[in-house]
């Protein structure tokens, strides 16, 4: 049996429309969605879906959450951007409120993950000439094979995936790569006297949801500490709740030198990220040296302040906790013979597809979305399934039986 998919005239249109007038960066399914709330989409025909992306992580509190909708349109109709030539009166206030909620001296505001992740490339080198005294130019940074931290062409440059480099190059160079999940390696290449830390994801979301073994960030972190190297933690994706505890790093008692916050550090309503560490590190970058127009600006500064009240108020780690382990379990008990692994923590999962057909985990995700639930493929064979925090044990078990229903797409089970 293979998925028979409709698409109303409706649909069609603007399909045929981006399909026309942009660029074709992306492959996404062929749903299109006009409406958002807590773990459900419509689409423009009026058809309802489970989200089981939440935007790659951005909407972690769920679709147009109303505390957070209710803090940005006030904040919108009062002010939204000043440019950082002037102060405002939501910077501070933001920034004692972030500080405090992470517990470090200071914050610098960005927008998107992948500015997050450029700032802490420079603060990490700066650090290094600075404060280690390390000769200029010479700094390396180690980061993991497989790793996904945006697309700029210095995060490119040390990307190993195919698409993400091919015919970008020239590259940046001072990084070096190593396996991800191998303490080993990290403690090789931490004997390199040049190096000035380590960046990581503490799950590694892009290729397919791996978690490394338990005890490999605190170990990490150990290395780190020994090599004077600056532990960079990316919780872009795994942070604010979604593994089932504030960050991942939680998780193992780490505390990372540099911590990077993005994606629904905005509840999905604007781009807004943030770097945190402390001032031995944040105080090496002098006024004139770094910044973004957006960066800081009211309208997130509010935002971010309100997502992130609503992470605690509403329990959301710990939802993502008991509900991640429900849908883990219900996944391994339907038995498919499709499903090779199931894996994740909190609602940060995945499951790998094994058929002959390589297109096998599309035709699952065309047939989920007939069945009214939104999953998308991540390197050929893998599927995330990541709703919103808010989903509830009766919404997780519906959705297990549309999985099991859609399952039969790829020959019966
Ligand atoms: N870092 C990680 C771990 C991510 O998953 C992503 C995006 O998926 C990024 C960085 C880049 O974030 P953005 O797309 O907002 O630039």
């Amino acid at each position: 049996m293979q998925s028979v998919l409709t698409i109303s005239p409706t649909t069609q249109h603007f399909l045929d429309l981006e399909d026309q007038y942009g660029a074709h960066n992306y492959h996404p399914l062929p749903v299109v969605l006009s409406r958002g709330a807590g773990v459900h989409l419509w689409d423009v025909d009026d058809k309802p879906y489970y989200d089981f992306l939440s935007g790659y992580s951005a909407v972690n509190q769920g679709h147009c959450h109303p505390v957070i909708l209710k803090a940005f349109m006030e904040q919108a109709q009062q002010l939204t951007l000043t440019s950082r030539a002037f102060h405002n009166d939501l910077l501070g206030i933001y920034e004692e409120y972030i500080t405090r909620y992470f517990g470090y001296d200071k914050v610098l505001p960005m927008n998107t993950g992948v500015e997050a992740v450029e700032t802490a490339i420079k603060l990490c080198r700066k650090w290094a000439y600075e404060v280690k005294g390390m000769e200029e130019g010479k700094a390396v940074i180690i980061v993991c094979e497989g790793n996904f931290h945006g697309r700029t062409s210095t995060v490119i440059s040390f990307s190993n995936d195919p698409a993400a480099r091919k015919n970008f190059g020239p590259y940046m160079p001072g990084f070096k790569s190593i396996p991800y999940n191998d303490l080993a390696a990290l403690a090789e290449a931490l004997r390199d006297e040049h190096v000035a830390g380590f960046l990581v994801e503490p799950i590694q979301g892009e290729a397919g949801v791996f978690v490394p073994h338990d005890g490999y960030l605190a170990g990490a972190k150990q290395l780190c500490e020994a090599a004077d190297a600056l532990f960079i933690a990316d919780e872009i994706q795994t942070g604010l709740a979604r593994t089932g505890k504030m960050l991942a790093c939680d998780h193992e008692g780490v505390r990372p030198d540099i911590l990077l916050l993005g994606k629904a550090l905005s509840g999905g309503m604007l781009p807004v990220s943030a770097v945190l560490c402390d001032n031995e590190i944040m105080m090496t970058i002098k006024p004139g040296e770094h910044g973004s127009t957006y960066g800081g600006n009211p309208l997130a500064c509010r935002v971010a302040m309100a997502s992130l009240a609503v992470l605690k108020e509403e329990k959301m780690a710990e939802n993502a906790e008991e509900m991640g382990q429900l849908l883990r379990s219900e996944l391994k008990a339907l038995q498919s013979p499709y499903i090779a692994v199931v894996r994740g923590k909190g609602l940060l999962n995945a499951i790998v597809i094994d058929h002959p057909n390589k297109e096998a985990a599309w035709e699952l995700c065309l047939e989920l979305k007939e069945n009214g639930l939104l999953a998308k493929p991540t390197h050929g064979d893998k599927i995330r399934f990541a709703p919103p925090l808010v989903i509830t044990k009766e919404q997780i078990l519906e959705c297990v039986a549309i999985i099991k229903r859609s399952l039969l797409c790829l020959g019966g089970s």
